[in-house]
């Protein structure tokens, strides 16, 4: 009788243990990039999809192509979320005033994260740091929004601010309050991009992404990305995958929102 009380106590306990503590999928050893697919059923497009993201983008075998991007980000209440692998700023983004037009569809604001080093790379080059800013359809289509990152002397204060909220270290997620946070401080002036269908780059690694890698990088400086490796995590890159026929798109301008 004992131990069936002890066993229905401690169940609960496992079952929280497995949810909370460890991760899913890591960056490293049988968990990372090049297990994902087998690690359960739900993640099998990692391993068999033929479109998958991130994706070496190579200058010289792109097509040009003429195409619409009018972002519209303004200031938005925000929640931090804390994961094993990464931290977001999710948007409540309630009254659909956060998107982007492409091609003259609307894709609404969900949420912005980190990447160390780009996940994304131009002619074999990765950048030190990329940020996705991941919008949806009202049909639910997926298109992210890439921010490259190189070094300079000058510090991103739009990443300085994130820095300065006191990122959580254990998987939580953290109210904000009445904070205010500006999505289009992230976004460069020259709004030139390359674009191609891909996947999510993360598990369940989801096929039917529009991705938008915007040419001109931003400024960070390497304190800022060493504060958040060691904040946050030290490499969180998916590899490049196979184009497999795919082509890349340039379009050399567009309007500013
Ligand atoms: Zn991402």
């Amino acid at each position: 009788m004992k131990k069936w009380i002890i066993l229905f106590l401690l169940l609960p306990m496992i079952a929280l243990a497995s949810n909370h503590s460890k991760p899913q999928w890591t960056y490293n050893g049988s968990d990372g990039p090049s297990h994902w697919g087998q690690l359960t059923p739900a993640y099998k497009t990692c391993g068999l999809g033929k479109y998958q993201s991130p994706v070496n983008i190579r200058t010289s075998d792109i097509m040009s192509s003429k195409g619409k991007l009018v972002v519209h980000y303004s200031p938005e209440r925000a929640q931090l979320q804390r994961g094993h692998n990464n931290i977001k700023l999710s948007f409540m983004n309630q009254d659909k005033k956060n998107y982007i037009n492409f091609h003259n569809k609307k894709y609404y604001l969900k949420n912005l994260h980190f990447h160390t080093p780009s996940e994304h790379m131009i002619d074999r080059k990765a950048f030190p740091m990329v940020a996705h800013l991941v919008n949806k359809s009202q049909s639910g289509e997926l298109l992210v929004l890439a921010v490259l990152f190189q070094y300079s002397d000058l510090p991103n204060k739009f990443f300085q601010e994130l820095l300065s909220l006191r990122l959580p270290q254990q998987v939580m997620v953290k109210q904000l309050g009445d904070l205010l946070i500006n999505p289009n401080r992230l976004i460069p002036k020259d709004k030139a991009f390359y674009t191609y269908s891909g996947s999510l780059t993360t598990p369940p690694c989801s096929e039917n992404v529009t991705w938008v890698v915007m040419k001109q990088p931003v400024s960070v400086t390497p304190a800022q990305v060493k504060a958040f490796q060691q904040r946050v995590i030290a490499s969180n890159a998916r590899p490049v995958q196979p184009l497999n026929g795919r082509k890349v798109a340039q379009v050399g301008s567009s309007t500013a929102g």
